[in-house]
């Protein structure tokens, strides 16, 4: 049989991008376009179903946009802020709803096209008004016209997708990725995006195969093609002759049959040969992930990406709910510890508010955005606690780049924990307290930071994009995410030195972990605990089973010395052939 660079190297239908999440997929193309909002002006047989749907869409836009104008009215200037109010007046206009009732009434046709029609001749009565306010204002209620419409399609979105799809398309959301993920979506291919970007990591997590940064490929496939996704190499191929779909069929079954072997790893602990055991978390995104992290075997919850809850939930959950939902995460995984991390809002992530920031990443993300919602923090703390009292939750905060937040966040936890003590509501007394280091100012700083609190966890995938300086969802500079880069190494190194000086546990929960090629690294640079996606821990438990302590220790500290990407990654590759170990790509 042939191998996988012979059948690339012919191949002439093939479109190369960044293997985000592994398996190999043979199935039919779905062009998702999310951007061009299509408008349907198909005619419509159940007029009051279509009025009720109306009347959801605007309650619904105008419940996103009363909570998006009061966090503008508290972070922008009263003009700013107007934009929004203006919008919540358009909702109000009864002339401008009944005209649409009245038309849908009496032409028959889809609500959307009638809201986008009515609304735009509102815009085109501003545009020609004396006032140049108005004129301004013209502009701004296109967002509105797409809100209605946005909320009114949802409906049909879900109906509209077949089940059992690849999904191609420029981006992806998180959001978007979970929602596909609901349908059975087979794969996903995206034009843009870096391996680290969250719908990847989503990707990576759901198990559902991914490959990214391909620059051009929806506009290649064609919307219904059979395409062929690698996601151990990156390679899509388009239409594929009868010999590539032979191959990777076999291929597949290849892969079947290796899941099987790993199974006995399920319940033998992560041990190098010459027995230092590493204590093997899972991270977790999605809900219903605990069910892999169960069957495969993590020792616990290393970190619980909490915001994933309103990515799937659409809105913010009060404190009862979210009691509910760690509650019941914690006694799953119970003995073993849940590591909850508090809302990493912001970035390429969830956005509870429609706020624009020029720079999101360098913005109001993670514990900056919750010190500035005090109240929706005080919200996840207390619930935190309420659900503690079972006493394996631990709480992580997010985004840490100066000792103040630290500070600010224990009289915020405190304060909570007097209310709850007053309100006679049980929660652990002692329960513990960590962060992520995964700023740079947070790395230099990690012996003070880690006098603070209870442990810390080392963040890579931010880690390197800020020490980098490269958007980890940029595919256009994805040469320069150098997880081997000797900076991270060394960085790496500093911070679990710092943290085993003062005590302080130190795990390591980014992507860099799950990548098995990294493993013996981080280990020998004196990791003992790793958070990875649930579908890794198999394969990282059998590497780990590969080789000695001993032997990690010099391979780290040869590439605490190197000076280039390039040379790391040549010692950890000629180290796993010294050893023995077939590395997650080459296993099929
Ligand atoms: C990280 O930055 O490495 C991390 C684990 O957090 P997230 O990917 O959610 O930003
Ligand atoms: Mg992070």
């Amino acid at each position: 049989m042939k191998s996988f660079k012979e059948i690339y190297r012919e191949a002439e239908n093939k479109i190369a991008g960044l293997a985000a999440a592994p398996g190999i997929v043979i199935g039919k193309a779905y062009l998702f376009t999310k951007e061009k909002i299509e408008i349907s002006k198909s005619e419509i047989s159940n007029v009051d179903e279509a009025i009720g749907n109306l009347d959801e869409a605007v309650e619904k836009s105008k419940k996103e946009l009363n909570k998006i104008f009061s966090i503008a009215r508290e972070k922008m200037d009263e003009k700013r802020a107007g934009i929004f109010e203006a919008q919540l007046m358009i909702l109000d206009d009864p002339i401008l709803l009944e005209n649409i009732k009245e038309r849908i009434k009496s032409e028959k046709i889809q609500p959307e096209y009638i809201v986008a029609d009515e609304i735009s001749k509102y815009q085109e009565l501003m545009i020609i008004s004396k006032e140049s306010y108005l004129k301004e204002r013209a502009l701004d209620i296109e967002d509105i016209k797409f809100r209605i419409i946005r909320n009114l399609q949802k409906k049909r979105w879900e109906s509209k997708i077949e089940k059992e799809m690849i999904v191609v398309s420029e981006s992806l959301t998180p959001a978007d990725t979970l929602l596909f993920s609901r349908v059975d979506t087979l794969a996903f291919v995206t034009d843009h995006g870096g391996l680290t970007s969250h719908a990847a990591i989503i990707s990576r997590s759901l198990n559902i195969p991914a490959i990214v940064g391909t620059h051009n490929a929806s506009k290649i496939i064609k919307d219904g093609e059979i395409i062929i996704i690698d996601g151990f190499h990156g390679y899509i191929l388009t239409s594929p002759t009868q010999e590539q779909i032979d191959f990777f069929k076999s291929k597949q079954q290849r892969l079947k049959e290796l899941q099987v072997d790993l199974k006995e790893f399920k319940d033998k602990p992560a041990r190098t040969t010459d027995g230092k055991i590493i204590n093997l978390e899972a991270n977790v995104d999605v809900t219903g992930e605990i069910d892999i992290v169960i069957t495969n075997g993590a020792k616990g919850i290393g970190l619980y990406r909490s915001e994933q809850i309103l990515n799937e939930l659409g809105e913010y959950p009060n404190e009862d709910e979210q009691t509910n939902i760690y509650e019941k995460l914690a006694s799953r995984i119970y003995p073993d510890v849940c590591t909850i991390r508090a809302f990493d809002i912001g970035g390429d992530k969830f956005r509870l508010f429609d706020y624009k920031e020029p720079n999101p990443f360098l913005g109001l993300r993670g514990i900056r955005f919750l010190l500035e919602n005090k109240g929706l923090f005080k919200t996840q703390i207390r619930a935190v606690l309420k659900a503690s009292v079972i006493k394996n939750i631990k709480f992580m905060i997010p985004m840490i780049s100066a000792i103040e937040e630290i500070w600010e966040t224990k009289n915020l936890i405190n304060e909570c924990k007097e209310e709850l003590r007053k309100e006679k509501v049980k929660f652990d007394e002692n329960m513990k307290l960590g962060i992520m280091v995964e700023v740079p100012s947070a790395a230099i700083m990690a012996k003070e930071l880690a006098s603070e609190v209870d442990f810390l966890s080392i963040g890579t995938n931010d880690l390197i994009q800020y020490m980098m300086a490269v958007d980890r969802g940029n595919d256009l500079v994805s040469n320069l995410y150098q997880e081997f880069s000797p900076v991270i190494i060394r960085t790496i190194y500093h911070i679990v030195r710092d943290a085993k000086m003062q005590n302080v546990p130190v795990s390591l929960c980014g992507e860099m972990a799950a990548d098995t090629l990294a493993i013996p690294l981080l280990i020998g640079l004196g990791l003992d605990s790793l958070s990875i996606s649930p579908a890794t821990i198999l394969y990282a438990k059998k590497i780990i089973s590969s080789f000695s302590y001993e032997a990690a220790k010099t391979l780290a500290d040869e590439c605490r010395h190197s000076k280039s990407e390039k040379e790391i990654q040549e010692k950890v590759i000629k180290f796993f052939e010294n050893n023995n170990i077939t590395r997650t790509r080459n296993i099929i």
